[in-house]
C-alpha cells in the first residue's frame, strides 16, 4: 500500500509499537490504544466494558446537541407540565412542584433530593459541558477544565430525567377517572429534552478535551508490559504506580489505584439502606382522599388497590420499581462483597456484568418518589380530592439514594484483583 512520504516520517518518528496505553475503569487490563473504525468501539476482552470509542465529528455533534438540551430544559422548567381538571376546578403544575409539594408538607430533605434529581444536576451537566465544548470548537482549553469535567460526571448519575418522566406517565395513568389531565408545553419540552439530553451525552467523546491537553500519555514502549500502573478514573490517564501520585497531572483529579476503603463505605451504606427498607415499608407512603373519603397507603397496599383496579401493567412496573429492584440491588451488593472479601475467583466477568446492571436499575426505584412529589403537587383540589405524602416516601427515599451511593463506592476492580487470567498489557 502506498504511503505518502508525510505519514512516513511521522511513523518514524515514534519509536516502533509506541502506542498511548488504556486501561479498562472496570478490571484494571492495560491495552495499547490503536486507530479504530469511524463509529466503532473498543470493548476490554476480559470484561467487556468500553475502552474508547471512534465518534466522528463528536465535538460539533455534541455541542450542538447541547445547546438544544439546554434549551429544552429552560422550556421544560418555564412552561406549565401538566394540567387537570375536573367539576369546574382547573390547576397546573411545572417540574418544580413535586419537590416543592414536599417541602411544603414538611418532607424538605425529599423535596430538595427531587428538585436535585430532576434539575439541578442535569442543568449542571448540561452548562458543565457547553462551558467545557465551547471554547473547545475554537481550539481552546477553558479554565479549570478538569474540575469542570468531574463536576458533570458526577451529576450524571443523578441527572434522573427518565425516571422522573415514568413517574409522570404513572401519575397521568393514575389520574384517569379522577380528572381529565392535560400535558402542557414544558412536558413537550422535557421528552424533547430526554431524548436530546441522551443522545448528547451517547455522542461525546472525552477525548475531545483531552486531545488539546499537552500532558503526555504513558506509551507501550515506556513501560514494562507487567509493570503496575494506577489509572486516574475520571480522564483515564494512565502513570506508573506510585505511593506518592496523589493527583492527576491531567485532570487534577484524585488518583487511587483502587477506591479507598470501599468494601468497608459499601456495606455500611448497604446496612443503613437495610434499616431505612423497614419503616419505609411498614409506613404510609400517601393519603389519596376522594370526596374526603380515604385511608394512608403503605407501598405494598397501593400495589394491591392497582391490582384491584385492573390496572394490571402498572401495578407490574410499581412492584418491580420499589419492591423488586432494591431487593435484588441489596442482595446483589451484598453478594459482591462477600465474594471480594473471600477473594473468590469465580465468574469475575459474570459478577461484574452483575455490578454494572446494579448500578444502572437502582436509580429507578426514585419513580416511587417523583410520583408523590408529582400528584401531591397537582391533586389539591379542595373536598373533591386531595393527595398527601406520607412518612414512608422519607424512608424509601433515603433507601434509594444509600443504595445508589453503595453502588458507586463499589470498586469492581476489587473483583478482578483474584482473577487468575493475565492482565498484563495486550498487544
Ligand atoms: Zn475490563
Ligand atoms: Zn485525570
Amino acid at each position: 500500500m502506498a504511503t505518502s512520504n508525510i505519514e512516513y516520517q511521522e511513523a518514524l518518528s515514534y519509536p516502533l509499537e509506541s502506542y498511548p496505553l488504556v486501561a479498562c475503569h472496570e478490571c484494571d487490563a492495560v491495552y495499547q490504544r490503536h486507530d479504530i473504525p469511524a463509529g466503532a468501539r473498543a470493548n476490554c476482552t476480559r470484561c467487556d466494558n468500553a475502552l474508547y470509542r471512534n465518534i466522528p465529528d463528536s465535538l460539533d455533534k455534541s455541542l450542538a446537541l447541547y445547546i438544544s438540551a439546554l434549551v429544552l430544559m429552560i422550556i421544560a422548567n418555564v412552561y406549565p407540565f401538566l394540567s387537570i381538571k375536573t367539576a369546574g376546578i382547573f390547576t397546573e403544575n411545572h417540574v418544580i412542584s413535586g419537590g416543592y409539594a414536599l417541602y411544603e408538607f414538611g418532607m424538605g430533605e425529599l423535596g430538595i433530593v427531587v428538585f436535585l434529581t430532576s434539575i439541578v444536576f442535569p442543568t449542571l451537566s448540561i452548562v458543565g459541558m457547553l462551558y467545557l465544548l465551547m471554547p473547545l470548537k475554537f481550539g481552546h482549553l477553558p479554565f479549570a477544565y478538569g474540575a469542570v469535567y468531574r463536576v458533570v460526571r458526577a451529576c450524571e448519575p443523578w441527572s434522573l430525567l427518565s425516571v422522573f418522566m415514568l413517574g409522570t406517565l404513572i401519575a397521568v395513568v393514575k389520574l384517569r377517572g379522577l380528572a381529565t389531565v392535560s400535558p402542557g408545553l414544558g412536558m413537550f419540552g422535557f421528552i424533547g429534552l430526554l431524548f436530546v439530553y441522551s443522545a448528547a451525552r451517547i455522542r461525546f467523546d472525552p477525548e475531545v478535551i483531552w486531545q488539546h491537553s499537552r500532558v503526555k500519555q504513558l506509551r507501550s514502549t515506556q513501560i514494562d508490559s507487567q509493570a503496575k500502573v494506577i489509572c486516574c478514573h475520571t480522564c483515564g490517564l494512565i502513570r506508573p504506580f506510585s505511593e506518592h501520585l496523589h493527583h492527576c497531572d491531567r485532570c487534577r483529579g484524585k488518583m487511587h489505584f483502587r477506591a479507598i476503603d470501599s468494601l468497608e463505605r459499601t456495606s455500611a451504606l448497604l446496612v443503613s439502606a437495610a434499616l431505612m427498607l423497614i419503616p419505609a415499608n411498614l409506613l404510609p407512603v400517601m393519603t389519596i382522599k376522594m370526596v374526603g373519603k380515604g385511608n394512608p397507603d403503605t407501598i405494598i397496599s397501593g400495589i394491591i388497590h392497582l391490582f384491584e383496579g385492573g390496572l394490571w401493567g402498572l401495578a407490574m412496573i410499581v412492584l418491580i420499581a420499589s419492591i423488586v429492584v432494591p431487593g435484588l440491588k441489596l442482595s446483589a451488593m451484598s453478594f459482591l462483597i462477600y465474594s471480594v472479601k473471600n477473594k473468590s475467583t469465580w465468574k469475575p466477568r459474570d459478577r461484574t456484568l452483575l455490578y454494572r446492571v446494579t448500578e444502572v436499575v437502582g436509580a429507578w426505584s426514585m419513580v416511587d418518589v417523583f410520583l408523590v412529589g408529582l400528584l401531591s403537587g397537582l391533586v389539591q383540589l379542595g373536598f373533591l380530592a386531595t393527595v398527601e405524602p406520607g412518612l414512608g416516601v422519607v424512608f424509601f427515599g433515603a433507601a434509594v439514594i444509600l443504595t445508589m451511593l453503595a453502588a458507586s463506592s463499589f470498586d469492581p476492580r476489587l473483583i478482578w484483583d483474584e482473577a487468575k487470567d493475565s492482565k498484563e498489557i495486550t498487544r
